[in-house]
């Protein structure tokens, strides 16, 4: 591992100051990626600046009925907490679905919708990736890409984003709360992650110095039916060939709200707004299901290895949201 030095400010403000002032600087909060990260040889921070004892740790709802759920939170906490339940179904479905309970007792909320993917070719120092180093190539589009993506993707990167919770924060429209030297900013969190476009090494909007100090869920996303699925190659500790996050409120047999996106697919969760548009208003029959499903992955284009991962998706949505539409027929 290369040397590094190691800081601990005494506060958000410090904290921000020391990682603006060096261009090699990484923040550390769980460090479940980052410190596996650093043995590989694929994060080679010179400073880290450990921000653990600073991030908010609390899970609060405002006066206007959100809840802001501070960045240092950690998965279990936020998975047990009585809103992310029977509240949030597809909130709790999706910590849960995610790494280990030993992981999800360290990683922080922040750190989850941070983490980088889990591209071998990444992992791999030996091999070209322009997201590890920008200009080398991506060993992944011609190689063995099974688990990359289907959706969104350049001819410079082909990842996959890895968080379960991502993918449920983006159906439930949170926002993400960022601290840096020029005061708080809000962010929708598909503004906050990325595609790869002709800047593969970047998987967020983040400016240099910049941190995650909470997340904010609107009001709406709790009380109503909401499910998270998700398919992978063993029956738990592994990443999602494909998921799904849904909420689907119907009245009068219409559905009145719908929110579905898709894990595992792209380099960041792949909100269905296709779909979304098709169903809206609309019986939510297996039929106007599947045809709004297929039209959204009708812009999918899998590589040598993964097309089998759009006809996972697909039929991973149209379970989810025939359960929602239907309940206790499923
Ligand atoms: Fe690197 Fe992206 Fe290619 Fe993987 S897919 S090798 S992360 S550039």
């Amino acid at each position: 591992m290369k040397p590094f030095r190691y800081v601990r400010p005494a506060s958000l403000a410090e904290a921000a100051e020391a990682h603006g002032a060096r261009p090699g600087s990484a923040y550390l909060a769980g460090g479940t990626n980052l410190v596996d990260l650093m043995k590989l040889g694929v994060e080679r921070p010179d400073t880290v600046v450990d921000v653990a004892r600073l991030l908010p740790g609390g899970i609060e709802t405002t006066a206007g009925g959100a809840v802001r759920v501070g960045a240092g939170v950690r998965g279990a906490d936020l998975a047990a907490h009585p809103l992310a339940g029977a509240r949030c179904p597809v909130l709790s479905q999706a910590l849960l679905s995610g790494a280990s309970a030993q992981l999800r007792n360290a990683a922080t909320t922040g750190g989850n919708l941070l983490q980088r993917t889990r591209c071998g070719y990444f992992q791999d120092v030996s091999k070209p990736c322009n997201k590890r180093a920008p200009g080398s190539g991506c060993a992944a589009l011609d190689g063995v890409n099974r688990e990359h993506a289907v959706l969104g993707h350049s001819p410079l990167c082909v990842a996959t984003h890895p968080s379960d919770l991502a993918v449920a924060l983006s159906a439930l429209d949170a926002e993400v709360e960022v601290t840096g030297a020029d005061g708080v900013r809000t962010v929708p969190l598909d503004g906050f992650l990325r595609l790869p476009g002709e800047q593969p090494e970047r998987d967020t909007t983040l400016r240099h110095g910049e941190l995650v100090t909470a997340v904010l869920l609107p009001p709406g996303a709790f009380g109503v039916p909401s499910a998270y699925r998700k398919a992978r190659d063993r029956a738990s500790y592994a990443f999602a060939l494909a998921s799904v996050a849904a909420v689907l409120e119907v009245r009068d047999g219409r559905v009145a709200r719908i929110a579905l996106a898709f894990g595992g697919l792209a380099h960041r969760p792949w909100r269905a707004r296709v779909a979304q548009q098709r169903l809206l208003g609309e019986r939510p029959t297996p039929d106007a299901v599947r045809a709004a499903v297929d039209a959204e992955l009708e812009a999918a284009r899998p590589l040598r290895d993964n097309a089998f991962k759009v006809l996972l998706a697909r039929n991973l949505a149209r379970e989810v949201l025939g359960r929602l539409a239907a309940p206790g027929q499923h």
